[in-house]
């Protein structure tokens, strides 16, 4: 999708500093850090959000939260604590309509999230 920032940085037409990427999912450090760990998890398949994820798709799901529990150990935020942050439509504050996992962590949040 060439209208999508996310696929657009998916196809390396957009810099970002990526941490991992294979065949499915690329992970990159997020523009605007609301932590000092702050890491997009996409897949390189495009879906809106997770309102427009098919059937049978939720294994990628379960691959990309994985991931985010790999990334937050090496990171070195794994025993202090993390969030993953999935939001979804408008009232989430979701803000790019192609579905990413926010990691988030190195600092005390609140709970419940505002
Ligand atoms: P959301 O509000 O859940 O849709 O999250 C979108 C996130 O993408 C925000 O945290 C933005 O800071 C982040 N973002 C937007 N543009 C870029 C970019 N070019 N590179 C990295 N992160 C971005
Ligand atoms: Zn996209």
């Amino acid at each position: 999708m060439d209208d999508c920032l996310f696929c657009r940085i998916a196809a390396k037409k957009i810099p970002a500093s990526v941490v991992y990427e294979d065949d499915e999912m690329l992970a990159f450090d997020d523009i605007h850090p609301q932590a000092p760990v702050h890491v997009l998890i996409i897949p390189k398949e495009h879906f809106a959000s997770l309102n427009d994820l098919p059937e049978g798709r939720e294994a990628l799901l379960g691959r990309m939260v994985a991931k985010a529990r790999d990334l937050a150990e090496a990171k070195g935020i794994a025993k202090s604590g993390y969030r993953v942050v999935l939001n979804t439509a408008k009232d989430s504050g979701q803000n790019v309509f192609h579905i990413h996992f926010h990691v988030l962590g190195g600092r005390k949040m609140a709970c419940p999230p505002g």
